[in-house]
């Protein structure tokens, strides 16, 4: 056994999981000449000639980003598969092969595992990318799902998260806060469940959150849409933690402060209702919910124009000066500062 010299104890809480981040990795200095971008974006960017290479991966544990009893196994598949590639499109790149690997304990028979692969056999043929590898080994507890995804991108097209400039505009693809909320249902069918096994949930009237949490998509369309409309993003990131920390992290990056407008947050008539039943206010939602993997970019003002008529595309707010801060701008018009408050999987 390595003795362990260190006999501080720092709970883990403390640092949060950036933190948490940026503390392991801060004496990693890059020093191949082909890596392009190393930790801290959405994905690494590497350069082996014409072509630029964007790396990323994702780890998924049972118990603590997927509940079994109302996730199914192929779109657990579907899922594993999708919130990587969302990592990929946020690097503006075309996604095209991943790497899968499992652990997975005695309690889970072949028709499981099964069940999973459907659902990595569908997530690559819709993304049409190949499966080119993995690993298998055996795990005491649960299932844990780590999917490693591969992108290409000509070195021009990049998109970082520190790209963007004062008098950008914030634009969000999709709306928000859907999968949150989702989320919620899910969780409470479950407790109702276990009191009356026999109840027979009517789950109609939430049909798009309920896909939004169990069947997310990666924008691939949007990146697409992007390039066809001939705009380049200054910055882009995906929305997995939240929508408030993802522009932290943008802002943060780019050395830059934002006003995002309330009144302009695109959220579906679904999440307004269920905000609504379960007296959550959904602009919270929006803010701190997370696993949406919509895209949040940064674009030039001069690309307006191109950007205006389409429904897929949310101008919520623009880009400051850094002194200016990160504020959101409520619907009574008074200004509060972006707090993240987000998905932080350590304190879960
Ligand atoms: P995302 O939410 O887009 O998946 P993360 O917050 O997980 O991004 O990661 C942020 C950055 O930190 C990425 O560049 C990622 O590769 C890197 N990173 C995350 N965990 C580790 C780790 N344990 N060791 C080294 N790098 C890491
Ligand atoms: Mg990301």
């Amino acid at each position: 056994m390595i003795e362990d010299k260190n006999q501080q104890r720092t709970p883990l809480s403390e640092l949060g999981e950036f933190g948490l981040i940026d503390h392991l990795t801060k004496n990693f200095k890059i020093s191949k000449k082909s890596t392009i971008k190393g930790i801290g974006d959405d994905a690494a960017v590497l350069n082996f000639g014409k072509k630029n290479v964007v790396v990323t991966t994702d780890l998924l544990v049972e118990g603590v980003h997927f509940d079994l009893s109302y996730m199914p196994l192929k779109h657990l598949g579907y899922k594993a598969v999708v919130v990587n590639l969302s990592d990929v499109y946020a690097m503006n790149a075309h996604a095209t092969q991943i790497t899968v690997s499992i652990a997975v304990s005695n309690r889970f028979p072949l028709e499981a595992l099964e069940e999973l692969y459907a659902g990595i056999e569908t997530a690559a043929k819709v993304y049409d990318i190949d499966v080119v590898g993995g690993d298998t080994t055996s795990s005491k507890s649960g299932l844990l799902i780590s999917v490693t995804a591969i992108g290409e991108i000509n070195s021009e097209n990049a998109v970082y998260r520190n790209g963007a400039k004062p008098n950008d505009l914030l634009v969000v693809s999709g709306d928000i806060g859907g999968a949150y909320m989702g989320l919620q249902v899910l969780e409470r069918e479950k407790e109702v469940f276990k009191v009356n096994p026999n109840s027979q949930p009517d789950l109609d009237k939430y049909t798009y959150i309920i896909e939004r949490q169990l069947k997310p998509e990666a924008r691939k369309d949007i990146i697409k849409l992007l390039n066809d409309l001939e705009v380049k993003p200054t910055a882009m990131i995906d929305i997995s933690d939240g929508l408030s920390s993802e522009i932290m992290h943008l802002c943060t990056q780019s050395n830059v402060g934002c006003d995002l407008y309330e009144n302009k947050i695109p959220l579906d008539p679904e999440v307004i209702s269920t905000c609504e039943e379960f007296n959550i206010d959904s602009t919270t939602i929006a803010l701190n919910g997370g696993e949406d993997y919509e895209l949040l970019m940064t674009i030039s003002q001069e690309d307006f124009p191109k950007i205006k008529a389409n429904p897929s595309l949310t101008v919520i707010g623009f880009i400051t000066e850094k002194a200016a801060g990160m504020h959101l701008v409520t619907r009574a018009e008074t200004k509060i500062p972006i707090q993240a408050q987000g998905w932080n999987a350590l304190n879960k």
